[in-house]
């Protein structure tokens, strides 16, 4: 699986670093960053939830 990031769209909110902080965290740049793309099938669960946390839409789920 690949967590994908439409920077286009992100605003720096910051639910998904909460949710999963693990994997999402926004800096000073109000941007999120990805600290592993390719998360274990094991975290699938956490992923999903940060993913689908996102307001704006700016987060999804490859494979
Ligand atoms: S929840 Fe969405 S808008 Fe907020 S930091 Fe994460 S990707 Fe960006």
């Amino acid at each position: 699986m690949k967590i994908v990031v439409d920077r286009d769209k992100c605003e720096g909110l910051g639910m998904c670093e909460s949710m999963a902080h693990e994997y999402f965290e926004v800096d000073d740049d109000d941007q999120v960053h990805i600290h592993n793309e390719n998360p274990p099938e094991e975290d699938r669960k956490m992923v999903l939830a940060a993913v689908n946390s996102c307001p704006v839409l700016a987060l999804s789920l490859e494979g």
